[in-house]
């Protein structure tokens, strides 16, 4: 099968799960589902051109004017066929009457200037690429997705999801950047565990620039990803949670343990979830929260380092939880060799969660 996906924040089972518990919410679900299957019908995933025909970021950074970093456009409730939209604000842009699109604009930013400041990369595909985003994809869109591409946001129908919220949560925007870096690096292939191991990184760079922003120490920070983007028929706080997956929502199929693993086939049905990629990245995800809380002190100054440094030279597109515990740990040390302690955490860490 021709590998082409995009990487939802929200699992399609969450919507369908939402749709079976509540026949008012079937029109909702059943909008955003078909919009999305037309997605993974249709276009063509970019992952597989950078990683299979070779084309190179800077080549795709061509395409758009010269000195655009950030910039985001409107594509007023349109689909697939009118991305990206009306260019709504770019680079030395101020800001617009629009705050989906200053939200956009400001998040993507952030997590640009984390990328640039703590881990030394040039945007997603470390050549400088601008990131493109459009907002007011479709109508009550329940999802923001990056397409392989740039970042799409639906507006939330309030019902699934808040409405306005996905532009506004900052964990929201950087995990769905993350995906365009784990598309550059390891390029993990979006399918069970190497497609949970996407998804796991998404959701920890991602939390690491959260707490970048807030300044928040490891300690102190909430671990959620998408916290307080849920709409009215979803009982949680958020959309995952690094410390205690499982636990987010009301019905939140996340595992933190080996143990628990759910093995499901990637096949085409959507409560398949492509194997598990948002339930089983559970278990990374926790491996993630207990390195950083016992390494201490602000996430971006360990724990992020390293595991950025596992994705960007150490990891492959088939890797599974294994290859990232070990390459984490071997990062560890090649990052931190005058302290044993580091490399010993980030194990310790691991056989927490019974992937070592
Ligand atoms: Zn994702």
């Amino acid at each position: 099968m021709t590998y082409r996906h995009a990487c939802y924040i929200l699992p399609q089972v969450v919507l369908l799960d939402a749709a079976d518990r509540n026949s008012d919410l079937r029109e909702a679900a059943l909008n955003t589902a078909a919009a999305s299957a037309s997605l993974r019908t249709q276009r063509v995933a970019f992952t597989q051109m950078v990683q299979l025909l070779g084309v190179q970021g800077a080549r795709l950074g061509e395409l758009t004017p010269a000195g655009d970093k950030n910039t985001v456009y409107d594509v007023k409730n349109g689909s697939w066929d009118d991305l990206p939209g009306t260019r709504a604000r770019g680079t030395g842009d101020g800001p617009v009457a629009d705050e989906a699109v200053n939200q956009a604009f400001d998040n993507a930013g952030k997590t640009r200037d984390f990328y640039s400041e703590v881990l030394q990369r040039d945007s997603i595909d470390a050549e400088g690429m601008e990131l493109v985003s459009s907002v007011h994809f479709d109508r009550d869109f329940d999802n923001a997705f990056w397409d392989g591409a740039q970042m799409v946001y639906g507006d939330g129908s309030g019902r699934i999801l808040a409405k306005g919220s996905l532009t506004r949560d900052l964990s929201v925007v950087a995990h769905e950047l993350t995906h365009g870096v784990v598309q550059f690096t390891a390029g993990l292939r979006y399918s069970k565990q190497s497609g949970a191991l996407n998804e796991s990184f998404a959701d920890a760079l991602g939390s690491v620039v959260k707490q970048w922003a807030a300044n928040e120490k490891a300690s102190e920070a909430d671990w959620l990803v998408g916290e307080g983007i849920l709409g009215t028929e979803l009982k949680g706080v958020a959309l995952r949670s690094m410390k205690e997956p499982g636990k987010a929502f009301e019905g939140d199929p996340q595992p933190g343990h080996m143990r628990d693993y759910v093995d499901l086939p990637d096949d085409n049905n959507p409560r398949n979830d492509h194997g598990g990629v948002h339930i089983n990245s559970g278990i990374p995800n926790k491996a993630f929260y207990v390195a950083a809380t016992r390494l201490g002190d602000h996430s971006w100054k360990k724990a992020g380092p390293i595991w950025y440094d596992a994705l960007a030279n150490k990891l492959r597109p088939n890797s599974q939880f294994k290859d990232a515990a070990e390459a984490t740990v071997a990062s560890a040390a090649a990052l931190y060799g005058d302290d044993q302690d580091v490399a010993k955490t980030v194990r310790s860490a691991w056989e927490e969660v019974g992937v070592l």
